[in-house]
């Protein structure tokens, strides 16, 4: 299973094989010979990066959460449903997608630095999962050999309702996040996206719009603090990664400087009760006038209503 995984992210060959390319049979002989000798070649060599790569982890993580139940390879009964179930976007899911050549499904913040380090040191590109949102599916696909970082299992969420603050791990969804305040108290909450099923992870790391952004504005304007994981597995807070790199992960695109293990958040007030209501106009009942009027007055209407068209 592996191999036919390594294989199958090996997609450079596809091009060499149009026949127009060839001049005759035997230079396209000898060439499906070439290509077949560096498809196994290249492979084999993959192969024992992979093994090393597994082999590594161990060393790594923390004993006292031994990070092999947290490997899934694609022998394993439960690798295709995990990735797939998670990947929101399912047309970028076709058969000529390349997979992952493992799923760590992290158990332990040590597991993302090992995933990291030995990664990095035997050739494999780590994509990171929290919620799977990512329209274009960056956080499970790939055009190299990689591993899918999952972070669905570091979940927690802890409200300290004396600060009016929260540490999220990367892998709770906003629902989850919106719900655990609610229980904690029903006159706080988090201004966040609409949908209830975005990562923390990465959807605080791309500005975070919402119901409440007109009075609060945006997620990011709210966070105080983050666990990042660097390039070289070493963990981070606010003070140690510095003012440049806790600034440029909140917009930014967190991808490019790490692994967010958690957010630290500030909660913020909101009324006991809120009405909701939906307005239906089609365009013959002058959805269009609706429309050019929302824009004007919108922007001028008090700060505890929001409208949405
Ligand atoms: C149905 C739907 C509704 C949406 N609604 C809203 C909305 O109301 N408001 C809004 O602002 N946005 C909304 N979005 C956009 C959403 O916020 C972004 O797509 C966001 O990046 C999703 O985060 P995720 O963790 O769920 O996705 P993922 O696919 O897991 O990750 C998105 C990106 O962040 C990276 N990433 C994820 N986790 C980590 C991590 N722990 N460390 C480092 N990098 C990480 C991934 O590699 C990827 O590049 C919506 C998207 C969808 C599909």
């Amino acid at each position: 299973m592996r191999a036919a995984a390594l294989h199958s992210y090996k997609p450079l060959n596809h091009e060499n094989n149009a026949p127009h390319s060839f001049g005759n049979m035997k230079a396209l002989s000898s060439a499906v010979l070439v290509v077949l000798l560096s498809i196994s070649l290249v492979s084999s060599h993959d192969q024992i990066d992979f093994h090393h790569f597994l082999r590594c982890l161990p060393a790594h993580s923390h004993r006292s959460f031994p990070i092999a139940e947290a490997i899934l390879v694609p022998s394993n009964s439960s690798f295709q449903s995990i990735y797939q179930l998670r990947a929101n976007n399912l047309r970028i899911l076709s058969s000529a997608t390349s997979r992952p050549v493992a799923i760590i499904t992290a158990l332990h913040p040590s597991h993302a630095q090992a995933t990291v380090i030995c990664a990095k040191r035997h050739g494999l590109q780590v994509r990171i999962r929290s919620g799977g949102h990512d329209y274009e599916g960056l956080s499970y696909t790939s055009s190299v050999p990689f591993v899918i970082m999952d972070m669905f299992n570091l979940n927690s969420i802890d409200i300290d309702m004396r600060t009016k603050t929260a540490w999220i791990q990367a892998g709770a969804t906003t629902g989850e996040l919106y719900y655990r305040i609610a229980e904690k108290r029903k006159v706080h909450g988090f201004p966040s996206g609409v949908c209830t099923t975005l990562g923390i992870g990465g959807h605080l790391s791309g500005v975070g719009y919402g119901v409440l952004m007109r009075k609060y504005g945006l997620s990011i304007d709210h966070i105080i603090d983050a666990q990042l994981v660097d390039a070289d597995g070493r963990i981070h807070n606010r003070r140690s990664m510095g003012e440049d790199v806790f600034w440029a992960i909140r917009g930014g695109g967190i991808t490019s400087f790490g692994v967010i293990l958690a957010w630290r958040v500030k909660l913020v007030r909101v009324p006991p009760k809120v009405t909701v209501f939906t307005v239906q106009r089609t365009l013959d009942q002058g959805a269009t006038e609706l429309a050019y009027r929302w824009q004007q007055v919108a922007p001028k209407l008090p700060k505890n209503l929001f409208v949405r068209l």
